[in-house]
């Protein structure tokens, strides 16, 4: 049996019309004698609208039932999809992640994938079903509560579900043809690259390049799923998410990503003595921060200062997490500042291993643009930066064309 994997993201499925398309591309893989598991994502701007209703109605929530509200959403299209490809004359069947069943972790918000049963679908195929319409994006837990797989799921939800079911393709459908050297939104001269090593698809994705999400290249390099990003709008061939191996000549930059929404928060006049570290960034791990960069003063006479970024979405909760633990005397410390209208921007390639000077480019190309560079970290094939966000479009061109990004291919 030739099993594929469509995923069709928000813009892919945001209306009617646009679920017919998609519907209209699955029903051609199944005449080309494929049963296909369709993942997917809800209606574009559906999500943001749940989690708003949630935010609003509790500021602090209860996770379980955040993902008791936001995965609806993803139900609703599985369902509407199922129902045209009938209508299309496509024998099909839609799944909500607990029936099939997809068993993550009980992280709210952000589980993980743990065990995907096949037999309930894999039964229906050889009953004579074509197609499994999945909803993406959720699991349900040991509990029994239904669990979301943090924002762009449904990525994940497509390539664990080619890993399990030992699919031929994944291939994500959504609003552009491939993956680009940056988002193609921020600058014309962004170009479309053929493939991808995953090594810098993980990195661009983590570092906040939202076309994949970063769990679901992971997967991908981890069990070989072939993995493709293509337009549902078009049939110009998209980009390969491939092994290093496979890619001829490696860039020492393939790609600048960022994230708009970051905040920064400082700590200061803490007591610096060991096990500082782990007072300050223990609470925020067990509150669900997702503590990102972070940097410690020189300590002057004993004393020391700490600056950490997370989402801006987070800031409320991170430094509500400080000044409880403060009350509580786990940690001791002066002053807490916090700045929001912060934005990421990375630089992410392979050939950086072998290259010395390109943290240095970066560094003099944004200098030259006049735009001041906050935080800086690094690694193996990257480098990151926090700007403040009135100055993200302009860094980002300016890496753009200072690394001749538009010469890729
Ligand atoms: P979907 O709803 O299909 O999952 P997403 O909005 O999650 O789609 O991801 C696709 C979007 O990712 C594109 O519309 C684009 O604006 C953005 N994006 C960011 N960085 C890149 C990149 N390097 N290449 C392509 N798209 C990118
Ligand atoms: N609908 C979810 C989100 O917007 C999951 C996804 O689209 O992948 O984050
Ligand atoms: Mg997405």
């Amino acid at each position: 049996m030739s099993i594929l994997v469509m995923k069709f993201g928000g813009t892919s499925v945001a209306d009617l019309d646009k679920i017919a398309n998609a519907s209209a591309r699955v029903k051609s893989e199944v005449a080309n004698g494929h049963k296909v598991i369709v993942v997917v994502s809800a209606m574009s701007g559906k999500t943001n609208e749940l989690v708003g209703w949630v935010r609003e109605t509790s500021k602090f929530y209860d996770a379980r039932e955040y993902d008791a509200v936001v995965a609806s959403g993803e139900i609703v299209t599985s369902g509407l999809m199922s129902l045209r490809l009938q209508d299309m004359g496509v024998d099909a069947r839609s799944w909500q992640g607990w029936q099939i069943p997809i068993e993550t972790t009980s992280a709210h918000g952000s589980a993980r994938i743990k065990n995907i049963g096949t037999e309930a679908i894999l039964a229906k195929f050889d009953e004579g079903i074509d197609v499994a319409v999945v909803a993406g994006f959720q699991g349900i837990s040991d509990e029994g509560r239904v669990t979301t797989l943090g924002r762009g799921g449904s990525d994940t939800t497509a390539v664990a579900l080619a890993a399990a079911f030992k699919a031929e393709r994944c291939d994500i459908y959504t609003d552009v043809d491939g993956v680009y050297t940056t988002d193609p939104r921020i600058t014309k001269k962004a170009t479309k690259l053929h493939k991808i090593a995953h090594e810098e698809m993980l990195e661009l994705a983590s570092a906040g390049a939202k076309v994949l999400q970063t769990r679901s290249v992971e997967l991908a390099m981890r069990y070989s799923v072939p993995l493709q990003v293509r337009s549902s709008f078009s049939d110009e061939p998209g980009t390969l998410v491939c092994s290093e191996e496979e890619i001829m000549e490696l860039n020492v930059v393939s790609g600048v990503a960022f994230s708009r929404d970051e905040a920064k928060v400082t700590i200061s006049g803490i007591e610096d003595t060991p096990g500082i570290a782990a007072a300050i960034f223990g609470p925020l791990a067990d509150a669900g921060v997702n503590v990102d960069m972070i940097v410690q003063d020189v300590s002057t006479q004993g004393v020391t200062a700490m600056t950490f970024s997370c989402p801006e979405d987070q800031l409320d909760l991170a430094v509500k997490t400080m000044e409880d633990a403060k009350s509580a005397g786990t940690i001791g410390f002066k002053d807490l500042r916090s700045e929001t209208d912060i934005a990421k921007v990375s630089i992410v390639g392979i050939g950086m291993r072998s290259h010395a000077g390109v943290a240095k480019q970066m560094f003099e190309a944004l200098a030259k643009d006049s735009v001041n560079i906050k935080v800086i970290s690094t690694s193996e094939i990257k480098v990151s930066v926090l700007v403040e966000q009135k100055y993200l479009e302009l860094a980002v061109q300016s890496l753009h064309d200072s690394f001749e990004l538009h010469k890729l291919s």
